[in-house]
């Protein structure tokens, strides 16, 4: 007889682990909290590539180490949410300077701050000479998806045809984008609003 076994959040793990204060002692080691409260608390450990802190879990994962850090001080998970840093300082792990947000969120926000990969990684798709969509506005369809918005409302927002628009939400184009920017599927296949019909008129009128 196999047992059915319950995967866990890493992050979870770590906060329930019988060593977790061992571990916190030796995670807040690799912090720089020299400038006080109020200041950024770098961290001095490994570093992504993107330059960020990471730090390793017990369990083999690598994750943020600015996301430990709100783990620990709040004591929970932050399970699907992301933790951003308000001061913008990629090494900062002090959680005073963390906020939690949606993937979405964080996307667009990094978006409008022009800080996003998002807009390195998708010249892949504006240098192709048949494109005619910025990745800005791709991130910009996908929201109007999350809205509701009809194909055909977004198609003559964005000057372009539906089948394009059908295309992105149904994944088949710009998905390099799209993932990059942290857009899931749910957003995509966000609800429809149902379309309005006409009402209905008898093509041919009774004859008494
Ligand atoms: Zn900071």
């Amino acid at each position: 007889m196999t047992e059915k076994v319950r995967l866990q959040d890493p992050i979870s793990a770590v906060l329930g682990h019988r060593k977790r204060e061992k571990y916190e002692a030796r995670f807040w080691a690799k912090v720089d909290q020299s400038g006080g409260p109020d200041a950024c608390w770098p961290w001095t450990g490994s570093t992504f590539k993107d330059g960020s802190g990471r730090c390793k879990l017990p369990s083999g994962h690598f994750i943020g180490a600015h996301r430990m850090a709100a783990a620990f001080c709040d004591n929970a998970s932050p399970g699907k949410s992301y933790v951003v840093q308000g001061c913008k300082n990629k090494l900062c792990c002090n959680p005073e300077h963390g906020f939690y947000s949606d993937r979405f969120q964080a996307a667009q926000d990094k978006m409008m701050e022009g800080t996003s990969p998002v807009l390195y990684i998708a010249q892949k798709g504006a240098h192709n000479p048949k494109a005619k969509l910025s990745d800005l506005g791709v991130l910009q369809i996908a929201t109007c998806f999350a809205h509701g918005e009809t194909n055909m409302e977004i198609a003559s927002q964005f000057d372009i045809h539906h089948s394009m628009v059908s295309a992105i939400r149904r994944g088949k184009n710009w998905t390099h984008i799209l993932e990059r920017a942290g857009v899931d599927d749910a957003f995509l296949s966000a609800p429809r609003r149902p379309k309005e019909r006409p009402a209905y008129r008898p093509a041919v009128e009774a004859v008494f």
